[in-house]
């Protein structure tokens, strides 16, 4: 990594990223791979690193596709990824009180895995590490004050440093509700659903065996993924969407009365639950930019779209995002065009918008479905979990929508 103070007096930039988050920093890597000897700078709010994952039995997970284990494999991360991962064998979906089960294995859909769950903060360790091997400088408590877009590229003022520094392509990867695409004059339609996802990883004393369980109940569904033991313990991840009223009530239990309310309503398919880490909740929204870039600018990850965690794709949409952004311009760059013009931009837009709507769509539509005790949509989840129980077909399309298969390929 370049001493950031050097990489700042010589102050221009072929690409600057707001946001070191997991999504800013995977791009960050993907372009310092290429041969083209990118000038980069990431800019991160936060003033530390994420947090050393000597392992601890609370941090927040994310559910991996095949698409983001693909790229992973491109950054020659993921063997090291996988150790921290538990893979998914088999996605078992159920209503509460009602007959309708299906069953999705990694055999219906012809893999050795549906997905594979880590925890956020080793993951987010691992691209730390990555990052600090490569040459890319990252300034840390930085914030933009000033965007000023010119004929070049952009120039930028930041909070902490008395001189402005220019770069040829901005992109802005500072999650939902991006401060630097409002100073822009990019807005976004957020679509709040009235819901909030509790999350906390939940001590079981039974072996999870790599089924990730998604339960409706009257509370709200339940996602239970398997996770990594802890001190030889298994674990499970929970997200639990609710709507927001009753997410606060079931915020404000005790642990104990937590664990007895979440037993009554799951079961006790993976046994009596015993312990339960920090528990932390989301408000959720889905949002989808529907101006994503400008000569000179491009939106990523969150900034872009935000997507209810009921289907685990945010993280895995955001990596096919960057994969495409860096190949687009990365192509542009070597044929000597100018990779930050709206045209070359367009192109990454074109290339990705089929996939961000077919995702945004069914994370945005499912929600409803799932949290809805009607009548008429309890029986008809139930006809159509009996009917995936029995046809393969349907459970391979849904296996696949899991593990990122859609359209384009993730890498190109
Ligand atoms: C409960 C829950 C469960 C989820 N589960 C899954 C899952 O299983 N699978 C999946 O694929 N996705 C999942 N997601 C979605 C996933 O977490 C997000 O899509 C992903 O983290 C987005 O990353 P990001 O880097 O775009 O944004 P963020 O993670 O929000 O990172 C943004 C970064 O920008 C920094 N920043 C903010 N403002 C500024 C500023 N002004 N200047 C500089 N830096 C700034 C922040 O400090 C942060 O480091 C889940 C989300 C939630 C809420």
């Amino acid at each position: 990594m370049r001493p950031v103070d050097d990489a700042l007096r010589s102050a221009d930039y072929d690409v600057v990223i707001v946001g070191a988050g997991m999504v800013g920093i995977s791009l960050a890597l993907m372009l310092a791979q290429q041969a083209a000897g990118w000038r980069i700078l990431l800019l991160e709010a936060r003033c530390a690193a994420a947090s050393d994952s000597d392992g601890h039995f609370d941090a927040r997970s994310t559910a991996l596709s095949s698409s983001t284990q693909r790229i992973f494999q491109n950054l020659d991360l993921w063997q090291q990824v996988q150790r921290h991962t538990s893979a998914i064998q088999c996605i078992h979906v159920s209503d509460r009180g009602y007959p309708g089960i299906t069953r999705i294995t990694a055999a219906d859909a012809d893999v050795e895995a549906l997905g594979y769950v880590v925890e956020n903060d080793p993951l987010n360790e691992l691209l730390e590490r990555q990052l600090a091997c490569v040459n890319i400088a990252i300034r840390r408590s930085s914030q933009v004050s000033v965007i000023n877009v010119r004929a070049g590229g952009v120039e930028l003022g930041l909070t902490d440093v008395g001189h402005s520094l220019s770069s040829k392509l901005l992109i802005v990867a500072d999650g939902t509700n991006s401060k630097t695409a409002l100073k822009l004059g990019f807005y976004t339609d957020n679509h709040d659903h009235k819901q909030a996802a509790i999350v906390a990883n939940i001590g079981l004393d039974k072996a999870h065996n790599g089924v990730a369980y998604e339960r409706f109940t009257a509370l709200g569904p339940i996602a239970l993924l398997p996770l990594t033991a802890y001190r030889g313990r298994p674990r499970a991840a929970l997200v639990w969407s609710q709507p927001s009223d009753g997410a606060a009530t079931t915020m404000a239990l005790e642990d104990t009365q937590f664990l007895s309310t979440l037993q009554s309503q799951f079961g006790y398919r993976l046994g009596i639950f015993r312990k339960i880490g920090a528990r932390a909740s989301f408000p959720l929204i889905t949002s989808l930019a529907d101006e994503q870039v400008r000569r000179g600018i491009a939106l990523l990850g969150n900034a872009a779209h935000s997507l209810h965690p009921v289907a685990g794709q945010g993280f895995n949409l955001a990596l096919r995002d960057a994969s495409s952004l860096a190949a687009i311009i990365g192509r542009a760059r070597a044929a000597g065009l100018d990779f930050a013009s709206t045209e070359v931009l367009d192109q990454y837009r074109q290339a990705q918008s089929a996939d961000q709507r077919r995702v945004v769509a069914l994370t945005r539509g499912l929600p409803a479905i799932f949290a809805s005790r009607s009548p008429v949509a309890i029986a008809g989840r139930n006809a159509a979990l009996l009917s995936m129980d029995v046809m393969r077909p349907l459970r391979h399309r849904f296996a696949d929508f899991g593990m990122g298969h859609l359209g384009g390929h993730p890498d190109s």
